[in-house]
């Protein structure tokens, strides 16, 4: 009761930000209104493209600047039985030789990386205890437009109610679009946001992939070879090919095909990955598995042995992924809270 008379006396509001152009135009306009926003949360599945990370970095400082609360939060695996620990959905994918359930057409990969982690810190953050012992909701602010695309996503989810929320779409309320929400984002003098997502994911387009560093467009070769085996009702991180009627850009199922094709990777570089380095790290993973949990490798340590090693494939046309490593070149074993704590 003490403990109540100094809380907020009305619902707190969060903001789901997705790093995107939508969420982040509202809440820069929310801001400007004067609207509360009491905390900002990101989740972070550990596979987001390099420009989202940019624009967390910049745009979390200005909410800092502005006096809002900002968490980012994630999905932590605790038990990781005899693999090496794994952090994030791209080293998930690789552990266990699949693709995210998106490319299987389902979407638990955003469930338990996106809605679960913010689900968890709420159940915790004290504003939303105070709320919720109060009889009040937690308002929680997402960031759907007007555009067609985003239309059918608020057609999901219109009507949705829950006890403890209450779901409010403020660009749908103001009736702006993705180009309202782009002059937004200029008019605060911000740098332009480009669209978020995980850089494998099967929305990626295939023109994105124009876009990407070697780094990435490698490690979407290795998690489709790796999950290729186990792969049955889909072809690979787009799922099917499309023929690209009416208007349509035809792809293939797989995004290594379209990588190997479009030569945005020397064939002989994907080549030599599919043939290696799904085997390799089977088998280090093997290696590893009666190492003490406390001195087991991470998932990430392998892959920047395997970046560094495919690096030098490009100069010397050789390179063993057998070795001993990850030890080699230095790089140490990490637990994924070392990392974080990084
Ligand atoms: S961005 Fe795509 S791959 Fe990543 S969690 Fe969301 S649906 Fe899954």
């Amino acid at each position: 009761m003490q403990a109540d008379m100094f809380g907020l006396n009305r619902s707190p509001v969060m903001v789901a930000w997705g790093g995107g152009v939508d969420s982040t135009a509202m809440i820069i306009e929310m801001h400007a209104r004067g609207e509360p926003i009491d905390m900002v949360l990101f989740a972070d599945t550990f596979s987001e493209r390099p420009w989202t990370y940019e624009t967390v970095r910049t745009f979390s400082a200005w909410l800092e600047e502005r006096g809002i609360p900002f968490q980012r939060v994630f999905y932590q695996a605790q038990r990781f039985k005899n693999f090496p620990p794994y952090l994030g959905l791209l080293e998930n994918c690789l552990t266990n030789g699949t693709l995210p359930s998106i490319a299987f057409g389902f979407g638990s990969c955003s469930l338990k990386n996106k809605v679960a982690p913010q689900n968890k810190f709420t159940e915790n953050w004290e504003p939303a205890v105070t709320a919720w012992r109060q009889g009040l909701q937690v308002v929680k602010c997402i960031g759907y437009d007007c555009s067609p695309a985003d239309q059918k996503r608020y057609a999901e989810r219109e009507g949705y109610v829950e006890d403890r929320y209450q779901y409010r779409y403020p660009l749908r309320e103001w009736g702006w679009t993705r180009v309202e929400c782009e002059a937004r984002i200029a008019e605060a003098g911000l740098p332009p946001v480009k669209k978020s997502a995980c850089f494998f994911c099967t929305a990626t387009k295939p023109a994105e992939l124009h876009e990407y560093e070697p780094e990435l467009l490698r490690i979407i070769v290795l998690m489709e070879a790796r999950a290729k085996p186990r792969l049955k009702t889909t072809e690979g991180l787009w799922r099917k090919a499309v023929k690209g009627v009416r208007g349509g850009t035809p792809r293939p199922g797989d995004m290594t095909s379209y990588i190997r094709d479009k030569g945005l990777l020397p064939a002989e570089e994907v080549d030599y990955i599919e043939a290696n380095a799904p085997t390799a790290l089977i088998s280090w993973q093997e290696a590893h598995a009666d190492t003490p949990i406390e001195d087991r490798p991470d998932v990430r340590t392998w892959l920047e042995f395997f970046n560094a090693h495919i690096d030098s494939f490009r100069k010397e046309g050789v390179v063993s992924l057998y070795q001993d490593a990850p030890y080699a070149g230095g790089v140490e074993p990490r637990r994924p809270v070392d990392r974080i704590a990084a």
